[in-house]
């Protein structure tokens, strides 16, 4: 039998896109996080291209993306997207998603239970979308992802290649846009860091093969063990008759242009 990530690479970017909008499916009835579940209006599962070379990965939802059912559509989201214009990118081109797909009620900071209970989605979104580069921004992607507590005033701007799940990428940290709304030192810092994305994208994908990957040459993070219980990855299409919801909410993402 054929390795998933063979199985993975050989999809077509149709059909990652199905499989991405049953995990949003899967994502929208999700109560994981009872008291998120409970106070939420909206799942903001992330949108963008679902075969973007460039990934962002914020913290949570605010207020004004958990009434869009939209990431980053508030001040930070201007800035990221202003930031975004000046390297000659416009946001339909990447995707955008979060560390937890709920608004935490305030704005609280995301609880470790919580980072806990939504990693399957993002480590899915990054399977099915084949990011070429992950850009997190700020601590928490960044501690989620590389697995490590070190914070982001000292990884800002320096990339390096990692192993997510069963793929390579190259994780790119930069600050937060909302951090740097209110500090002028780190919006030079942010926009310093952005212009080397460009560079970064150039390079292309890292090198994927399996000698590469099983050799640890890459920091290995993402081989939680929902892997291992997930082997197919995204559940076969069920039958007509059983597919209302899947449908609905798949139309649903084509009329809305989430991915
Ligand atoms: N901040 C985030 O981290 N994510 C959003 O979607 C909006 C603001």
């Amino acid at each position: 039998m054929q390795s998933m990530s063979a199985q993975e690479s050989e999809r077509s970017a149709v059909e990652r896109r199905e499989a991405l909008k049953e995990v949003f499916a899967q994502a929208r009835g999700c109560v994981r996080c009872p008291e998120l579940a409970a106070t939420r209006k909206t799942v903001v599962f992330g949108a963008g291209n679902a075969n973007a070379d460039l990934m962002f990965v914020g913290e949570a939802p605010g207020a004004t993306e958990d009434e869009q059912g939209v990431p980053f559509v508030g001040r930070a989201g201007k800035l990221l997207e202003q930031l975004l214009g000046e390297i000659g990118l416009a946001r339909s081109e990447v995707f955008i998603a979060n560390v937890l797909k709920c608004r935490p009620p305030g704005n609280r900071d995301p609880l470790p239970v919580e980072i806990d209970n939504c990693q399957e989605y993002l480590h899915r979104q990054v399977e099915l979308i084949q990011p070429t580069v992950i850009c997190t921004l700020g601590n928490f992607s960044t501690k989620l992802l590389r697995g490590d507590p070190t914070g982001i005033t000292r990884l800002h701007g320096q990339p390096e290649v990692l192993t997510l799940g069963r793929r390579a990428v190259r994780l790119y940290p930069i600050f937060h846009p909302a951090a740097a709304l209110y500090t002028p030192r780190m919006l030079e810092t942010l926009r310093e860091d952005f212009t080397r994305l460009p560079q970064l994208l150039a390079l292309g994908a890292p090198d994927q093969s399996p000698e590469t990957l099983a050799s640890g040459e890459h920091p290995r993070f993402g081989q939680p063990p929902w892997v291992k219980e997930m082997p197919e990855a995204v559940p076969e299409a069920p039958p007509k008759a059983e597919r209302t919801l899947g449908e609905e909410q798949g139309s649903e993402i084509d009329q809305l242009g989430l991915f």
